[in-house]
């Protein structure tokens, strides 16, 4: 893992020590980056592959895999958010080839070897290890010009792999640690960067906000809000940072009472009394959207959400109540103040 201002020019000494021909990859906005890491990889670059696309479709993996073979590569470089990972990881599944990531998003994806593809509006994701990329290069300056909207919701969306890690099965206290400082950073550098975007030592905190999340994300499962999220974004087409920033708060709200250290932390990191209160004061006083249904939510998807949400068993700190999830995601659609779960509520 390589980080600093002006990690990028270190692509080609990098990926010379993965392999000799790489494909690059980026989504069809970031093509002019992949052209940019083409010059700098010369003889080494056997393709450009500009089609990425959010949550992996399998037919974008298929044809990136199809040119993986033609061109004859024998490493990956992904350069841009958790798409472009995403794709990288579909092609070393299928093909074992070496990952080389410069991510300019703070999605985290790069430091897990979690993998997702999307097959007509189904998300299945699993953990493979080769799917874990090899090489990494944070490089801020490549996150300069990230719009504000998109920095804020993909930091949101790295600070939920922070929280849940706090109250994570596997916790630990090293991974409590970097989720706590994680969040700090964001909590620092997200309002530096909505009023600078071009901030760069921001720009570099927000960036080791998201090398923390996504290692955390790595290291340990998740819980109800990773869970609530898979199910809305893949089953509603729902863009998948807005979402977090959007459930986050209210998921957060539902575990307080059964997670009170994870809490305080959450509540020190970010000089807040009240954790649910306080990510929901902070994601809307940097302009979020914060309800489902301005996303593109329909309103009689709240039933379906809510039986998704609950028809398999998966670790959560508080017990899964349909009646309770049922006015979290009400919440969360409206855009309401997330509500503690009242005492005495069924279990
Ligand atoms: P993304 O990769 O789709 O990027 C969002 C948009 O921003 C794209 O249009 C992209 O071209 C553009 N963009 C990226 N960097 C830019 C920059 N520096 N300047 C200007 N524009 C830029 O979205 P994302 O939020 O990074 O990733 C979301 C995806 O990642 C989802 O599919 C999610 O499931 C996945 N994800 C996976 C993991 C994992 O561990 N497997 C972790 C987190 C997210």
């Amino acid at each position: 893992m390589v980080f600093r201002a002006g990690a990028f020019d270190e692509l080609a000494a990098e990926t010379a020590r993965l392999g000799e021909r790489a494909l690059i990859l980026t989504t069809p906005g970031h093509a002019a980056l992949g052209e940019r890491a083409q010059a700098a990889l010369g003889a080494r670059a056997a393709g450009h592959f500009a089609g990425a696309r959010l949550h992996v479709p399998t037919e974008i993996a298929a044809r990136a895999i199809a040119q993986a073979r033609l061109v004859h590569a024998d490493c990956c470089v992904a350069l841009g958010g958790g798409s472009t990972t995403g794709l990288a990881k579909a092609i070393a599944l299928e093909l074992a080839l070496p990952i080389l990531v410069v991510p300019t998003t703070y999605a985290g994806s790069e430091m897990t070897p979690i993998w997702g593809l999307t097959d007509a509006r189904t998300k299945r994701t699993g953990r493979d290890a080769r799917a874990l990329p090899r090489t990494v290069l944070y490089d801020p300056v490549l996150t300069l010009d990230l719009p504000v909207a998109v920095s804020v919701a993909s930091g949101l969306n790295a600070m939920a792999h922070a929280v849940e890690g706090l109250y994570a099965q596997s916790v630990s206290p090293l991974t409590s640690l970097m989720a706590e400082e994680s969040i700090r950073a964001f909590g620092k550098s997200l309002p530096a960067i909505a009023a600078e975007p071009k901030d760069l030592a921001a720009r570099s905190e927000a960036l080791c906000g998201a090398w923390l999340a996504g290692t955390i994300l790595g290291s340990v499962g998740m819980a109800l809000h990773h869970k609530l999220c898979h199910v809305l974004g893949g089953s509603f087409d729902l863009g998948h940072a807005e979402t977090h920033t959007i459930v986050l708060p209210h998921a957060v709200a539902y575990n307080a009472a059964a997670a009170p250290q994870a809490m305080s932390r959450i509540e020190r990191a970010l000089g807040v009394r009240d954790a649910a209160q306080g990510l929901y004061d902070f994601a809307r006083a940097l302009g979020a959207r914060m309800a489902l249904k301005d996303i593109g939510m329909p309103a009689d998807a709240i039933d379906r959400a809510v039986t998704l949400a609950t028809e398999r068993p998966y670790y959560n700190p508080a017990p899964l109540d349909p009646l309770a999830l049922r006015r979290l995601i009400e919440n969360a659609y409206e855009g309401r103040r997330p509500q503690e779960r009242s005492h005495g509520e069924s279990h």
